[in-house]
């Protein structure tokens, strides 16, 4: 389907503008509830523009943490819609002043990736093609390994590909009990991820939703500190409100998450912490959803 026959079939896009800048996008397709993008603008890092777009309308893997979980899965998108989402987003943003300030495109909004591996690829190769000089793109992962091996192995050469894999704890028990229908180990995990890295050279990210009493233990802490600091980095993530979470979930505090990094990067693996962008709309990681939730509203919001 041409890109603009995607623009006649798609309904309608509504934003939200966050209080820091960041915005949400809902794109209504004919066919069901809507599917959610994000754009983030922070100045003073690496990659200052980030466009966070949807593979799914809805998403299998169940994360208990997540918004787009508490719903059904619908359906794969297409390459189509995955390209309508970068281009309403780039479009909207300014692509000279993004492009000439440093863009990245992340799949990391609803669903996952490798799931709907050959659309993803047919809109890497798409964005590869209209954004020849975009930053990077960022795939982010659930699993399970066998998936990650056909990333690696489908590994277009025009762009780089940079690989996230969702950890989120360091026992495979508690894993299963965070991400439930992501199968496999989370030692297969960290091989497959290594593969990647020896055949691009990618520093892969281990995504970590810090979750009190969960998956923060001094032997948590100890197990990330002996991670291959030449392979992985590690991503600390706040715990962002979504609806009907389960209540025994809590955000780790910022100063006991700093002190869990510290305990991680003891040995030198680099670790980051992540607070959540544009969080008043609902726009930060896990706050996505297919629900039908978005009203249109112009100017600022103060969310729902
Ligand atoms: S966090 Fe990602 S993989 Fe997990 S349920 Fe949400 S969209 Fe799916």
């Amino acid at each position: 389907m041409a890109a603009n026959s995607v623009a006649s079939a798609l309904l309608k896009v509504v934003k939200q503008t966050a209080y820091d800048g960041s915005r949400k996008y809902a794109f209504h397709p004919p066919d069901g509830p809507h599917f959610e993008a994000a754009f983030f603008q922070v100045v003073g890092r690496e990659r200052p523009n980030i466009a966070c777009v949807s593979t799914q309308l809805g998403c299998a893997v169940g994360c208990i943490f997540c918004a787009t979980a508490s719903g059904p899965f619908y359906r794969d998108l297409t390459a189509e819609e995955i390209l309508w989402q970068v281009d309403t987003l780039a479009s909207d943003q300014g692509l000279p002043r993004i492009l000439s300030e440093g863009f990245e495109v992340s799949f990391m909004g609803m669903g996952e990736p490798l799931a709907n591996l050959r659309n993803v690829l047919q809109a890497i190769a798409g964005i590869s093609q209209r954004y020849p000089q975009i930053t990077r793109v960022s795939v982010s992962t659930a699993g399970p390994a066998h998936r990650i091996d056909r990333l690696t192995e489908a590994m277009p050469a025009a762009i780089p590909i940079h690989l996230q894999v969702s950890l989120h704890a360091t026992r495979d028990i508690e894993r299963r009990a965070l991400v439930p229908r992501a199968p496999g180990m989370i030692a297969d995990l960290l091989v497959a991820a290594d593969r990647y890295h020896q055949l691009t050279g990618d520093h892969v990210c281990l995504n970590y939703i810090l979750l009190e009493g969960r998956n923060d233990s001094a032997a948590d802490a100890a197990w990330l500190a002996a991670i291959d600091p030449t392979v992985f980095y590690v991503k600390l993530s706040a715990l962002n409100h979504v609806p009907d979470l389960p209540l025994r979930l809590k955000r780790k505090s910022r100063e006991a998450t700093a002190r869990f990094a510290d305990k991680v990067s003891a040995r030198g693996l680099t670790v980051k912490i992540f607070e959540g962008d544009g969080l008043d709309v609902q726009a930060s990681c896990g706050q996505l959803a297919a629900t039908p939730r978005l009203v249109a509203i112009s100017g600022r919001s103060r969310g729902w």
